[in-house]
């Protein structure tokens, strides 16, 4: 082990809330390092945001509209001081990412739960666009070092439990790095479900460095789901937009009915959660694998000045959507519980910070609003920032290794698993659940543990397959147990054995 390596602040993640914080630390003269587990730095939930960002910009609209929308979808569990402090300062982080160079479209969008326009946005490619322009300026900060291939596998404590660095896996002998304070910028958990809209690394890593270094994690019962994933065998995480729907397009099942009037007087427009779990009852009745959203009918002008991406999306599988409905199943989608903080998205660890999505701000409580969570990433990176003025004077050399080799073998073995722990959350601590399927899952997850651990102890090392394994395990079990104690449905939660 080299134990030479420095960083005043290590911040584990390269999305927006990484990227972001790094700038703003770069600009009061504070040296960071920003870790990525991807070999490029674009791999990220941010870089897939197609909706936009939330703030107020409109006369009209008010931060206490804005406040109430994000209070209503919250069923009551958002921590309300937490989304005041955060939907004030929404109209100054935009002007942030505006002062980096992002640009967005002119007019302010309108999306579900939302009772103004205030979504600025860029197309339909916002999160890319954003990322594009804050990694652009990362790279040229000489203050920021970046890393790649960086997986971070456990954060290292003193002996009065207090954080000091990280350890990453590296071959052949894992790398440490000391600092004096870690972020935690690591995303969501949607690979823990069969189906997630997430990228590939969105395994909840940062769920389960937080929860071994002893912070709590809160609210991890709710999931948002998103109705429409395509379905197809090659096309693991593709999200096909709810603006479709907006436009016309309507679900149908394997028999080509449309089934959502069944469901809910708002037929296709329902909350994103009951179409959710309409999708996956129709399922259930007919025994399919998926169902089908048929927009053929939509005119060629929204392909091809609004839908461009989904097009392009769905040709890359062989799917032409102007001729042929669009397979789709729900997927997990977006994780509103996380590491517990503070209002200075100080976790209950000295030293150790969360933001982004895999921090519990309080701001979303039992349902996230759409497009409040990349402002959470800003609004909670800008907290971590003014809480890490602390160290403005502390010494500034940085030394970090040059290269890294991360083990990124896989066998078939881990394969399996992988498939089995996401099968087990997906269908026992899915989108409809109860005490009975819950325990079940829990009782799966308990062997799969021991199948884990005999795979792992034959390893000559681990590599990140396997910790990302071990980390959705946790996640899994996490999830299920957090859906035991929560009797009622509320919010993304649904019990089908709800008391009352
Ligand atoms: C398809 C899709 C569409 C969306 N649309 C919108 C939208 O329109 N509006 C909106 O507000 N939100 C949207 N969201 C949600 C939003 O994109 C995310 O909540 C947000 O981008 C999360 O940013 P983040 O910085 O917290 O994490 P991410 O952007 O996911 O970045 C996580 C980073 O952590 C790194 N990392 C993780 N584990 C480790 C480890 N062990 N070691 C080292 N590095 C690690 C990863 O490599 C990555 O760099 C969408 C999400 C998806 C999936």
């Amino acid at each position: 082990m080299n134990k030479n390596y420095y960083s005043p602040i290590v911040i584990i993640g390269s999305g927006l809330s990484g990227l972001y914080l790094s700038l703003k630390l770069a600009e009061a003269g504070i040296p960071s390092l920003v870790l990525t587990k991807a070999p490029k730095a674009i791999q990220t939930n941010t870089w897939k945001a197609q909706g936009g960002i939330a703030a107020v910009s409109k006369p009209g609209d008010s931060i206490e509209a804005h406040i109430k929308d994000t209070l209503n979808t919250g069923n009551g569990l958002c921590n309300p001081d937490a989304v005041k402090r955060i939907i004030e300062q929404a109209p100054e982080r935009i002007m942030d990412l505006q002062k980096w160079g992002v640009r967005f479209d002119d007019h302010v969008g309108k999306e579900g739960g939302h009772s103004f326009r205030r979504i600025f946005h860029f197309q339909d490619q916002t999160g890319a666009y954003i990322h594009r322009t804050l990694l652009d300026q990362v790279l040229k900060t000489p203050l920021i070092k970046l890393l790649n291939n960086a997986f971070v596998s456990k954060l290292i404590k003193n002996d009065s439990k207090i954080i000091t660095g990280v350890e990453i896996l590296n071959h052949p002998s894992h790398i440490q790095i000391q600092t004096k304070a870690v972020v935690l910028a690591t995303g969501g958990c949607g690979k823990a479900f069969l189906y997630t809209s997430n990228w590939e690394g969105a395994t909840g890593d940062g769920l389960t460095l937080g929860h071994q270094a002893g912070a709590e994690l809160k609210n991890m019962e709710f999931i948002q789901f998103h109705p429409t994933c395509l379905y197809h065998p090659m096309a693991r995480n593709t999200l096909i937009t709810e603006a479709l729907r907006g436009e016309g397009a309507f679900l149908i099942n394997d028999e080509k009915v449309a089934f959502m009037k069944n469901y809910h007087q708002k037929a296709d427009l329902a909350p994103r959660d009951i179409v959710s779990r309409s999708i996956k009852l129709e399922m259930k009745k007919s025994g399919a694998e998926c169902v089908f959203l048929d927009a053929t009918h939509l005119p060629d002008e929204l392909w091809e000045h609004h839908f461009t991406g989904v097009f392009k999306n769905c040709q890359k599988f062989g799917i032409n959507p102007k001729s042929e409905p669009i397979p789709v199943v729900p997927s997990a989608h977006y994780q509103c519980g996380g590491v517990e903080v503070d209002e200075n998205q100080r976790t209950a660890i000295s030293n150790l910070f969360a933001i982004g999505e895999v921090s519990e701000s309080g701001l979303h409580g039992a349902n996230r609003l759409a497009s409040n969570s990349l402002l959470e990433c800003v609004s909670t990176g800008h907290q971590a920032f003014e809480s890490l003025q602390y160290l403005k004077s502390t010494k500034l050399e940085v030394s970090l290794p040059s290269k890294l080799t991360p083990s990124t073998e896989t066998s078939s073995e881990i394969s399996i698993l992988w498939d089995e722990v996401r099968r087990c959350t997906w269908n026992y601590g899915g989108l409809m659940r109860s005490e009975k399927l819950l325990l079940k899952g829990l009782r799966r997850l308990e062997l799969i543990k021991e199948d884990i651990e005999d795979t792992l102890s034959s390893l000559p090392h681990l590599t990140s397959a396997a910790q990302e394994l071990i980390n959705i395990h946790f996640v899994s079990t996490t999830i299920l147990k957090a859906g035991l104690l929560r009797e009622k449905s509320i919010g993304t939660h649904f019990r089908m054995d709800d008391p009352t």
